[in-house]
C-alpha cells in the first residue's frame, strides 16, 4: 500500500540545508524567524497540495465523491482558496467560518453547515449566503430552520446528522446501542424527524444522512461499521416512507503522525475500506449508489504546518527536570494542556554542540499545565535557538486564544523558496480594539 502524506511526521519539503539549518518549501527557517519573528506558524503549500492529490487519487474508485474540508481544523482565507482550487468543498460550524469561506470566493453550494446549536443568526446567514447543505442536528433546529426558510421563502437542502452508536478512541472503539452524545439524532429518533420533514416542515428538503464518528482515528473498521449503519438506514427509510436519499456523509477523523510511535493508516487504505464497504452495503441493502461525502480536517492540514518558537529561559530543577521555555505555548497550541496531546520537535538552526539533553518544553503562559512537550531529546538547547514543532497545522491556530493578552501569532505560507504572510500577527492595538471604557468611569 502506498504511503500517504498524513503518515509523515514532517512536511514533504523539509530538509537540512547547506548552512545546517532546517528549511521548508525552500525557505530557511532561521531566515523566516529573522523576517517575521516568533511564534510563527508556517504552512507548506507543497505538502497541502500533495495531501489533496492523495485524497483525490485514493477515492477515485468511487464515481461520486465529494471532499469537504473540515474548516474547524484551520480556517484562513488563503488556505480556503487553495483547498477550493483543489476541488474541495467546506464543512463549516459557525458564522465566522461561513463568512471566511464566502469572502475567499468559495462556491457556497459546496459548503455544509454543521453544529449542535446553530443560532438563528447563523442559520439566517447560511441561507443568505447560499450555503449548499445544512446538517440538521436536532428537533429544535428542524423547527427553527423551517421557520427561517419560510421567512426567506426558500426551500433549504438538508442532511440529518445521526449518532450511529459507534464511538472511536484512538486505538480502539466501542459500539453501543444508544450512544450518549450531544451531536445528532439517535437512531431511534430518525423516523420521527423524517415524518416531521415530510409532513410539516415543507420548507426543508432532506437529501441524506450525515455522521461523524470521531477524530485521530487509526482503526479502519469503524468506517466499515458506520457506512453499513448509514446505508441500512437509507434502505429502511425508503421502504417505510418511499424516501429516496442519495447522499451519505461519513464525516472525517483520519489520524496523523504526531510522534514516531503514531502509525496512522494511509489515506489509500482508508479510502479502500470506505469505498469497498459502501459498494458492499449498497448491494446488500439494494439501494441506488448515493453520492459520498467525506470531511477530513486534521489529516489534510496537520502535517502541512509547523510552529517556530524562540527558546528563552531555562531552569534546572535541582535533582529534577530541566525546563526550557519558549515564547509561545497554550495560547497558540492548546492541545497539550487540554488533552495531553504529544508533539515532536527539532532545533531548526545549525547546532555546533550536538550533545543531547532530555528537556521539557515549557510555554510562556501563566499556568503550570502550559507544557508543550515533556521529556524530549534536543541537542544542547540554548537561549536564542529556534524550536520547530511539527504537525501543528490543525487545531492550533484554530484553537488559539489571547490568554495573558498575548497577540495571536502570524502565519506564513512557503513554496518554491518564497514566503508570504497569510495571517498577520495581532498588534497591541488589535488587543484593545474591542475594549470600551464607559464614560461614567472617566
Ligand atoms: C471535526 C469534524 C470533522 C473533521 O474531523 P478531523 O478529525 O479533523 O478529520 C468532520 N466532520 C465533522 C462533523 C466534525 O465535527
Amino acid at each position: 500500500m502506498n504511503e500517504s502524506t498524513n503518515q509523515l511526521l514532517k512536511p514533504v519539503t523539509l530538509k537540512t540545508n547547506e548552512c545546517g539549518n532546517l528549511e521548508i518549501g525552500g525557505c530557511d527557517l532561521a531566515e523566516l524567524v529573522e523576517k517575521y519573528g516568533t511564534p510563527l506558524y508556517v504552512i507548506d503549500e507543497a505538502t497541502l497540495r500533495n495531501v489533496c492529490d492523495d485524497y483525490k487519487k485514493a477515492f477515485s474508485k468511487y464515481k461520486n465523491v465529494n471532499m469537504m474540508f473540515a474548516s474547524k481544523s484551520l480556517c484562513t482565507m488563503a488556505t480556503s482558496v487553495i483547498l477550493s482550487q483543489e476541488g474541495f468543498g467546506f464543512d463549516v460550524v459557525s458564522a465566522g467560518e461561513i463568512y471566511t469561506v464566502y469572502k475567499s470566493g468559495v462556491d457556497m453550494k459546496k459548503v455544509l453547515f454543521n453544529g449542535n446549536n446553530k443560532s438563528f443568526d447563523e442559520l439566517s446567514l447560511a441561507l443568505e449566503l447560499g450555503v449548499g447543505r445544512i446538517s440538521v442536528d436536532n428537533f429544535f433546529e428542524l423547527d427553527l430552520l423551517n421557520e427561517i426558510a419560510k421567512s426567506h421563502s426558500k426551500t433549504v437542502d438538508i442532511l440529518l446528522r445521526i449518532t450511529p452508536g459507534i464511538e472511536c478512541h484512538t486505538h480502539e472503539y466501542i459500539q453501543t446501542g444508544h450512544l450518549d452524545s450531544k451531536f445528532g439524532f439517535d437512531l431511534t429518533q430518525i423516523d420521527e424527524a423524517v415524518e416531521l420533514i415530510l409532513n410539516s416542515y415543507t420548507n426543508l428538503k432532506l437529501h441524506g444522512l450525515h455522521a461523524h464518528i470521531g477524530s485521530q482515528i487509526f482503526e479502519t473498521k469503524v468506517y466499515h461499521d458506520e457506512i453499513e449503519i448509514l446505508v441500512k438506514e437509507i434502505a429502511r427509510l425508503d421502504e417505510k416512507f418511499g424516501l429516496k436519499l442519495d447522499e451519505i456523509n461519513i464525516g472525517g477523523g483520519l489520524g496523523v503522525k504526531y510522534t514516531e510511535s503514531d502509525c496512522p493508516p494511509s489515506t489509500f487504505e482508508i479510502a479502500d475500506v470506505i469505498v469497498n464497504s459502501l459498494t458492499e452495503s449498497i448491494k446488500k441493502y439494494g439501494i441506488e449508489p448515493p453520492a459520498l461525502f467525506i470531511e477530513p480536517g486534521r489529516s489534510i492540514i496537520s502535517t502541512c504546518g509547523v510552529t517556530l518558537y524562540t527558546i528563552g529561559s531555562s531552569k534546572q530543577v535541582p535533582k529534577g527536570k530541566k525546563y526550557v521555555a519558549v515564547d509561545g505555548g497554550m495560547a497558540d497550541n492548546p492541545r497539550p494542556s487540554m488533552y495531553q496531546a504529544k508533539y515532536s520537535a527539532e532545533i531548526a538552526n545549525c547546532k555546533k554542540d550536538e550533545s543531547l539533553q532530555t528537556v521539557t518544553i515549557a510555554g510562556r503562559f501563566c499556568e503550570s499545565g502550559d507544557i508543550l512537550i515533556k521529556d524530549i531529546e534536543l541537542p544542547n538547547p540554548q537561549e536564542g535557538d529556534i524550536l520547530c514543532v511539527y504537525n501543528t497545522g490543525a487545531y492550533n491556530y484554530s484553537m488559539a486564544s489571547n490568554y495573558n493578552r498575548v497577540q495571536k501569532s502570524q502565519m506564513v505560507i512557503v513554496n518554491n523558496s518564497k514566503s508570504d504572510i497569510i495571517v498577520n500577527r495581532e498588534t497591541l492595538d488589535d488587543l484593545i480594539s474591542h475594549d470600551v471604557v464607559p464614560d461614567r468611569l472617566k
